[in-house]
């Protein structure tokens, strides 16, 4: 059972301010405890992940990994197809996929727990107790705020004065434009950088740090970005943008690189410069509610914010901006506001995430400079995929993956991977760092021949011998 506030008898015990996945896992979590749980969501019910954020962009990552095997196979003695792809379609069959799962994620799982009240009008707290919505008052034990994070605008001189695009119009887009100039090469930046790049558009990608990807491991990074080159995209790192406007139709962006100055001239500018947690207008001052100076919500590792009776969850905490973490914590939430449990949320360290680009990315735990900087001794290795006999058959040898362990122990810290499908593969890793498992444990353990998790293996056979000088699944 739940606490169930004595002064809050005729109001709610649980009120969310959006409805996302954050939100709806909250939600899910206090019907199942048997509160009485409403959730108010003014854009599309389902939030970013289902509208405009995994699922449509995987959807249409995958769309375009296919037309590139097809149009440029590089398989020996298959041949590669010269059809052009029939854009509008790729996006109508997206917009349909959204549709149905919105429905079958959100409007149906809303009918499969009738005690949930939808509201679809924005919340405002009015005091520490209440919020207004649509010109109601509503009162509540415990408040929930899941309001998901927006694009952040750029403080460029001249963003004022051109169209750009966010990563949600990007992808609303019916054609693919003829060149596009992304500020930002981070997840949302490569993964439709590569997208549009792969339908025929003419890419540059201007990353204002040292490497693009730059919460990866440096090899991993700079592996991606030869292979992004490989297939046309212009990169451009350490890049400052000083200036944008527009000539003849066109965007110009003004970017200092290496002492150099350039001007690119694109159709449209896509900015993928990070995301920025929506907490304006709720009214936060009045409910007591402190927000950090990015505006993301300050909250302690169970999620209560400086409002004792309001959690927080998901990418308004500003924390890793990702699906999984969003639904994870609004249950965690959910239990520490009707409960009194006190739970934590999982630590950072140990959450997988990926970027989609192709080949893969995909990290968990630490890198190696990060676990050296905790004052942890550490060795690492670094195994290339070509040395994975599963690559070689399928004659896409890309990749790397790292292991980070602590020295003497063998304990792995972190895993990273650059490589086919490595979103799917870090969850042995995520394992291994979640349970404490060992480089020995990693040899120990049987794999299945030939496979892409084998690299497993061969890294950490890397930490005692030569794995060049191995027979097929010698130790
Ligand atoms: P990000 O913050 O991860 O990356 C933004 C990049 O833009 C950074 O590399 C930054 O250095 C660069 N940048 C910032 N200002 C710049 C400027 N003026 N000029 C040039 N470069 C500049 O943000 P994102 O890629 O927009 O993604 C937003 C969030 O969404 C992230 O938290 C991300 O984890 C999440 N996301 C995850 C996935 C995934 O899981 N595959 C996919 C998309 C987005």
């Amino acid at each position: 059972m739940f606490f169930r506030r004595k002064n809050n008898l005729d109001g709610l015990d649980l009120m969310i301010l959006g409805g996302g996945s954050a939100a709806f896992a909250a939600a899910i979590r206090a019907s199942e405890l048997g509160a009485r749980v409403a959730l108010a969501e003014e854009g599309l019910i389902g939030g970013t992940c289902v509208n405009r954020g995994c699922l449509p962009t995987k959807n249409l990552l995958h769309a375009a990994e296919r037309y590139h095997q097809y149009a440029r196979n590089s398989f020996p003695g298959l041949p590669a197809g010269r059809e052009q792809a029939r854009f509008r379609e790729v996006i109508r069959q997206k917009d349909e996929l959204v549709e149905h799962s919105r429905k079958s994620k959100y409007w149906d799982i809303l009918e499969a727990y009738p005690g949930i009240q939808y509201y679809p009008h924005r919340a405002r707290f009015l005091s520490p107790h209440e919020v207004e919505v649509d010109g109601k008052v509503i009162r509540a034990g415990r408040f929930i705020l899941a309001t998901g994070a927006s694009p952040a605008p750029l403080p460029i001189e001249g963003m004022d004065r051109v169209d750009s695009l966010t990563y949600q119009e990007a992808l609303e887009l019916q054609e693919p434009p003829a060149s596009l100039v992304v500020i930002g090469g981070g997840p949302i930046g490569l993964e439709l950088g590569q997208f549009f790049a792969r339908f025929g558009c003419r890419v540059t990608i201007l990353e204002a740090l040292p490497h693009i990807a730059p919460n990866e491991e440096e090899e991993i990074s700079t592996l991606l970005e030869g292979y992004l080159r490989e297939e046309g995209i212009e990169i451009l790192t350490g890049a400052r943008v000083q200036r944008v406007g527009r000539r003849d139709g066109q965007v110009v962006i003004l970017a200092e690189a290496g002492g150099q100055k350039r001007e690119f001239l694109a159709e449209k500018l896509l900015l993928a410069a990070g995301l920025k947690p929506n907490t304006a207008g709720l009214g936060l001052e009045a409910a007591g509610v402190e927000v950090d100076r990015r505006g993301a919500v300050v909250v302690d590792a169970t999620l209560r914010t400086t409002a004792r009776q309001i959690w927080a969850a998901g990418d308004v905490t500003g924390q890793l901006m990702l699906v999984t973490v969003a639904a994870h914590q609004g249950i965690v939430a959910t239990e520490n506001a009707l409960r009194k449990k006190g739970r934590r949320a999982e630590e950072i360290s140990r959450i997988p995430h990926a970027i989609f680009t192709s080949p893969q990315v995909a990290s968990v735990g630490l890198k190696e400079k990060e676990a050296r900087e905790r004052g942890l001794k550490v060795k690492a290795t670094a195994v290339p995929f070509e040395w994975v006999p599963k690559a070689a058959a399928m004659r896409d040898p890309r990749g790397l993956i790292k292991l980070v362990a602590e020295e003497g122990s063998y304990r792995i810290l972190g895993v990273h991977l650059l490589c086919h499908e490595a979103a799917d593969l870090i969850m042995l890793g995520t394992l291994a760092v979640r349970h404490g498992l060992t480089v020995g444990d990693l040899i120990r353990s049987l794999f299945v021949y030939p496979t892409l998790s084998e690299a497993y293996k061969l890294a950490a056979l890397a930490f005692k011998k030569d794995i060049t000088r191995l027979s097929c699944c010698a130790e």
